[in-house]
């Protein structure tokens, strides 16, 4: 590994401990967590292990700040998120670092994505906060009577997040819920929750009042699944596997909370003959491995035209093989360790199991064990796999690490046929010059974002969430406060 450049971010700064009614606390029953740097496999701090007491607790004080919250003048709430973001800007450093040692991302990528993006959240949300109107609605059977809407909050939001983007999908949940109205409990990922305790110290620091953000830390089944059940919480929001979304959806059931679910991705990415090849390569290679490949997002299966396919191959194997993998802080490096010990082993496993079934592994795709220095943390080398096939367990189900799968086509309408032989519908690329071609094919995509001729972009105004098995309830843009709001009419007899 390379020397690290960037001082390690100072845990001493941040109170680590839970956000509950404006009070940093403990978890009631003293349990502790431990947060590993996955590029060593150290232990970098303990932080309170909530429980169900601890929930409750979050939860009632989220219920008893909804008054407060709502009759605050939505231009006051629009300053307080205004300046949420604005602070984050200014810590972006600070908050690079923090991601970067939790998570093990680079502190360029979170710099690049995680960062800006979250604190242009809170500031878009800020304008939202003074614009949620309702409107007036004339009978259609003309009835001598006035009719018009209030757009309401669903009240107290639970918001699991995962480890992938950990204060970015904090902002994702916590713009909008807030802007509308709502009080939150966030539950950051028990690998990496060393963002929103950070972002707890920021919300006090600009003057929410107490109890408007919750931030309980802990794992699914202590602090995430009595959230999800909790019967004083009307709205779940949650990203995260599908399998744990749908866990979510059955706790959820019992006083019917709205629920959100940004799930899982087994999203095609297309390359047709005639595309701007060196521009679908270094699109590819972002798409598939951008955040080590841990991204919902990830255009994992690539399917490239027959006439382009071995060119295409040997520049991305050129990328591939220059990758540096080292510690997310150093400034030399250009991947960082998977998130944890199990994600490793998921990802090289899931690699065997192509091997296993036939595929071919072109780069990459171990454990670094080779580097001595590497091999305490959770390093996997970029995998690109050729000869595979639609019913291989990678081309079917959600890796999360880098590993790439090429395929090659020779017809348009088949490669949309495979393109769409998943489960899923989060996302979607292609790549082409023909601009007829390229909105013909967008349209036949089934998947809630399609990106042609690049890949991965978000912008806080456009919406994004998944079709399928990739779940519902859109983030980001203005329709991302439609699933913290609810609509109520209200008559007036004028006969
Ligand atoms: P992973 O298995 O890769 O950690 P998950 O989708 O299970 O991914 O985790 C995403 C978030 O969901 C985390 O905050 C985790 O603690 C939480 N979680 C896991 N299991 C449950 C559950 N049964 N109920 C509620 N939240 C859960």
């Amino acid at each position: 590994m390379t020397a690290t450049e960037v001082p390690l971010p100072d845990l001493e700064a941040s109170e680590l401990r839970l956000l509950i009614g404006g009070e940093r606390v403990d978890a009631a029953a003293g349990e502790r967590l431990e947060v590993l740097n996955p590029a060593t496999g150290e232990v970098l701090v303990e932080v309170p292990a909530a429980g169900a007491a601890d929930v409750d607790a979050a939860v009632a004080a989220a219920r008893e700040a909804l008054p407060v919250w709502l009759s605050m003048a939505p231009a006051r709430r629009a300053e307080l998120l205004w300046d949420l973001g604005t602070r984050l800007a200014e810590l972006s450093e600070e908050f690079a670092s923090l991601e970067a040692l939790d998570n093990g991302k680079t502190r360029g990528e979170a710099l690049m994505v995680d960062l800006p993006l979250s604190s242009e959240i809170f500031r878009y949300y800020a304008g939202w906060a003074t614009k949620i109107e309702g409107s007036t609605i004339p009978t259609a059977s003309g009835l001598a009577q006035h009719v018009y809407t209030r757009r309401e909050p669903v009240g107290v939001v639970g918001a699991i997040i995962p480890w992938n983007f950990p204060l970015l999908m904090c902002a994702y949940k916590a713009g909008p819920s807030l802007a509308a109205g709502n009080t939150i409990v966030i539950k950051p990922a028990e690998q990496t929750p060393l963002s929103a305790l950070r972002l707890a110290d920021v919300v006090q620091e600009v003057g929410f009042p107490p109890g408007v953000v919750n931030v309980v830390t802990g794992d699914g089944p202590s602090a995430g699944a009595p959230l999800a059940a909790h019967p004083g919480v009307d709205k779940i929001t949650f990203t995260g596997e599908t399998g744990t979304g749908q866990k979510i959806l059955e706790a959820s059931k019992a006083n019917l909370k709205r629920v959100s679910l940004e799930l899982g991705g087994k999203s095609p990415n297309i390359v047709f003959a005639d595309a701007d090849l060196d521009a679908a390569v270094e699109g590819t290679y972002g798409a598939v491995y951008f955040n080590q490949g841990q991204c919902c997002i990830a255009g994992a299966r690539v399917y490239v035209h027959e006439d382009v396919h071995d060119v295409f191959v040997e520049k991305l194997l050129a990328k591939l093989t220059a990758i540096r993998l080292g510690s997310g802080l150093s400034a030399d490096t250009d991947m960082g360790p998977l998130v944890s010990s199990e994600q490793a082993a998921r990802v090289t496993g899931y690699i065997d199991s192509a091997l296993a079934e036939g595929a071919t592994e072109i780069a990459g795709g171990g454990r670094a064990r080779l580097e001595d220095e590497l091999s305490g943390g959770y390093f996997v080398r970029p995998a690109l796999l050729t000869d595979v096939t639609p019913e291989m367990r990678v081309m079917r189900e959600e890796i999360f690490g880098p590993v790439g799968m090429v395929s090659r086509f020779s017809d348009e309408e088949a490669v949309i046929a495979a393109a769409n032989d998943t489960q899923f519908g989060l996302a979607a690329g292609l790549w082409t010059a023909d601009v007829k071609r390229a909105h013909r094919v967008a349209a036949e995509l089934h998947a809630g974002t399609v990106w042609i001729n690049t890949y991965g972009f978000f912008d806080v105004a456009v919406p994004y969430g998944g079709f399928q098995m990739s779940g519902y309830g859109k983030e980001l843009g203005r329709e991302a406060l439609d699933p913290y709001l609810q609509t109520k009419s209200v008559w007036t007899d004028l006969s």
